[in-house]
């Protein structure tokens, strides 16, 4: 807390607080804590909330209609925020295509795309990963041609996060057939709703449908969607990647999971019915999540402020995600060896008493975050760009 210990920053505190206090409803803070995906207009409404206060976007520069903030102040909101339980918003439209298109996409795309983030109205989907292309990208077979003033697109996604309530999707395609696989492959923006796209729900283990497969034929797109220059698209994917697993290290929200672990340590009861939270092998396990968690979060704050000054994260980010993936893990596993024969049911409320309130969320957090070392480029892959590229193996 030190580091943000000003009078400035206190005072930044209390207006975000101030904020939240007044246009954070009940239902808004009920189905964050429910659960992960939340329907499209619950994210929407707090979305638009922000939007109209002029923080929609807080890592955006002012130029693009981010508030303005420092990284101090980015980090204060993003913590109250979480300890607040508010919805995280769209995160493929704020952290990915947001970013991507004010760094690489044209005015007329900037001015088309970014105020519909900022105020919730349009949600957006990644279309990178295919059946036989995820760790090994560069290999992926969409293909993009030009036909006079159009693309036509042709190939299949798989894994697309949100896509079922996407109204754009940022698509990684293939422009050039030969040469480096990297080499020809360029990024595009595809409307959703176009003829040609047919979307497949994917259930997974934690609460359905979240996930899509996506099958393109023949759709048709005008040339002024291809976003920066033809070919260069391994170029912004990589960098978007990068933004991604810094992103993707969560760290305001472990704090808040870290916070509530606790709590469930004091509400749960042994054989003997004493707190576990006074048993010193569980006070340990605190301690060491702690202790983890303070060196994530210094470290994501010395790569935010290189991202604030208009510098790419670069290899450090592989860094950031392993350590916050794998401490994601450890904190949902180590709720659920607590929670042991409760924490097998699915539903949130599975019982009475007091212990509800307390397990609200942690099967579906725990079985969702079986994820977080796969997706934005796995855990091993992210070993060997730290072995490339900072250790120079
Ligand atoms: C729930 C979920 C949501 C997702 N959302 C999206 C999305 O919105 N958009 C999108 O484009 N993609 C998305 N993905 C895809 C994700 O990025 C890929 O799953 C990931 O890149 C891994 O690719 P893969 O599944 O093909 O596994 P593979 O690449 O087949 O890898 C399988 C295993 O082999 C290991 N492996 C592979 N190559 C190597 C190597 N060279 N060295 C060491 N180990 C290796 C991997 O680490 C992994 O453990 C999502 C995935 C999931 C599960």
């Amino acid at each position: 807390m030190g580091l943000f210990d000003t009078p400035e920053l206190r005072a930044f505190r209390a207006e975000v607080r101030a904020f939240l206090a007044e246009h954070l409803d009940d239902e808004l803070v009920q189905a964050t804590r429910a659960g992960l995906h939340l329907p499209r207009e619950t994210v929407a409404r707090w979305q638009a909330a922000l939007g109209r206060r002029g923080w929609g976007a807080p890592h955006w520069p002012a130029s693009a209609g981010g508030p303005g903030w420092d990284e101090a102040r980015r980090y204060i909101f993003e913590e109250e925020t979480a300890f607040a339980d508010a919805p995280l918003g769209d995160v493929l439209g704020l952290f990915l295509a947001g970013p991507m298109l004010i760094a690489e996409g044209s005015p007329a795309q900037r001015a088309r795309y970014l105020p519909g983030i900022l105020h919730g109205q349009e949600f957006w989907c990644q279309g990178f990963s295919e059946p036989n292309a995820g760790s090994d990208l560069a290999s992926l077979k969409t293909t993009a041609r030009l036909e006079g003033d159009e693309w036509v697109i042709d190939g299949q996604k798989t894994w697309l996060s949100g896509g079922h309530m996407a109204d754009q999707m940022f698509l990684l395609a293939r422009t050039e057939p030969l040469g480096r696989p990297q080499a020809g492959l360029s990024m595009f923006v595809v409307d959703m709703r176009l003829p040609g796209l047919s979307l497949q729900p994917i259930l997974t283990i934690d609460e359905g449908h979240s996930v899509n497969a996506l099958f393109i034929d023949g759709v048709r797109i005008p040339a002024a969607n291809l976003v920066g220059q033809r070919g260069q698209g391994w170029t912004y994917a990589k960098d978007l990647l990068a933004r991604e697993r810094v992103n993707n290290a969560q760290a305001a929200r472990t704090k808040r999971d870290i916070v509530a672990l606790e709590q469930l340590a004091r509400r749960l009861t042994d054989d003997a019915g004493r707190p576990l939270a006074d048993d010193p092998r569980v006070r340990r396990r605190l301690a060491s999540l702690t202790a983890d968690f303070i060196a994530l979060e210094s470290a994501v704050l010395g790569v935010v402020a290189e991202q604030m000054a208009g510098r790419e994260p670069g290899p450090a980010a592989s860094t950031l995600k392993i350590r916050g993936s794998e401490l994601q893990q450890r904190v949902t596993e180590t709720a659920m060896g607590w929670l042991g024969r409760a924490g097998l049911l699915l539903q949130p409320g599975y019982g009475s008493g007091p212990l509800d309130e307390a397990a609200t969320g942690w099967v579906e957090r725990h079985l969702f975050r079986r994820v977080v070392t796969i997706y934005a480029g796995s855990n091993e892959i992210q070993k060997s760009i730290i072995a490339k590229s900072l250790l120079g193996m």
